[in-house]
């Protein structure tokens, strides 16, 4: 049975526009970075990149985009995710970190988001490399907010505290789902408490946020969401996003439910009752959805 839930129209998405997105996007071109923003076709590139303001370098300050470390073949294979998957990815560009962090400096984004795919063929899953592309970074231009979406380093305290402590901002690994579905939805070797103690353990390092995701539609039932809150509230997180889960294609984990605005709504209500520092949640909110604007709005207010 590959029946699945017909999309809703809440789903639908228009044409980004907007004459600082157009502006962004301009500048991008001969920069040689691979924004996860356009390659995803991410249906939040108008809000991200529009930054919020009206002012054109005001609307950068508050930007956001998101850029892919280490390659675009990933070790693991999630259900819900469509990056290519080999066990023996091309090794590392070793002048990645030294040019992403000049072509940041150039283009003058306010608010980076590094993600990458998982490297469990590294002996350090590519710590290291993220650690320096960070420290790149923020050497070139300390004004920057630079947050980490990180894989969970196989739980190694080493790796995820040479992260921790490049001079980021936020940090940021997804839980995804909550803690019966996580087998089911996440990589074989991603677990669910393994992925607390790497965001407790960042925490820990002293550094000023951390984040995770959940997506809704994959199965989960209302008192496993609470539940998996009051986890990431025990192991120190301070941000929360919520989105629903959207089929990258037939071969993937099918949808189980399109969830109505009005419980994303619910959801930021109580996460906000229960001390986060601030919630995203909607359809199409993905975890660096406005990360930029949210970040100003609540943490350097
Ligand atoms: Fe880019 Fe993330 Fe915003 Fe999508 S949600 S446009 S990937 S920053
Ligand atoms: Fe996709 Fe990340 Fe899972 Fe790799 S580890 S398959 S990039 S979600």
């Amino acid at each position: 049975n590959t029946s699945q839930p017909r999309l809703p129209s809440h789903l639908k998405t228009s044409i980004p526009s907007g004459k600082n997105y157009t502006r962004i996007k301009q500048d991008l071109r001969g920069l040689g970075l691979h924004t996860v923003c356009e390659e995803a076709r991410c249906p939040n590139i108008g809000t991200c990149w529009g930054g919020g303001g009206d002012g054109v370098e005001d609307a950068k300050r508050l930007a956001t985009a998101t850029i892919m470390l280490m390659g675009d073949t990933c070790t693991r294979g999630c259900r819900f995710c469509s990056v290519k998957t080999s066990r023996t990815p091309p090794p590392l560009d070793p002048h990645e970190p030294e040019h992403t962090a000049e072509a940041i400096a150039r283009w003058g984004l306010g608010y980076i988001v590094l993600t990458s795919v998982d490297r469990d063929d590294l002996p350090d899953s590519g710590a290291a490399h993220f650690a320096s592309t960070i420290s790149k970074i923020k050497q070139k231009n300390s004004s920057v907010l630079v947050e980490a979406l990180t894989g969970d380093f196989n739980g190694v305290a080493k790796d995820i505290e040479l992260v921790a402590r490049s001079g980021l901002d936020v940090y940021a690994h997804n839980l995804e789902t909550v803690e019966r579905l996580t087998p089911g939805v996440r990589d074989y070797r991603a677990k669910y408490r393994q992925s607390l103690e790497v965001l407790e353990r960042a925490k820990g390092t002293g550094v000023r946020v951390t984040k995770t995701s959940l997506m809704l539609g994959v199965g989960e039932e209302e008192a496993e969401v609470m539940q998996t809150l009051r986890d990431a509230r025990n192991a120190g997180v301070d941000v929360v996003t919520f989105g629903q889960y959207m089929r990258p294609t037939k071969r993937h984990m099918k949808v189980t439910r399109y969830v109505l605005p009005s419980e994303f709504d619910s959801w930021k209500e109580r996460a906000d009752a229960m001390g986060f520092l601030y919630v995203a949640s909607g359809p199409l909110v993905r975890s660096s959805y406005k990360a930029g604007e949210m970040f100003v709005e609540n943490i350097l207010r």
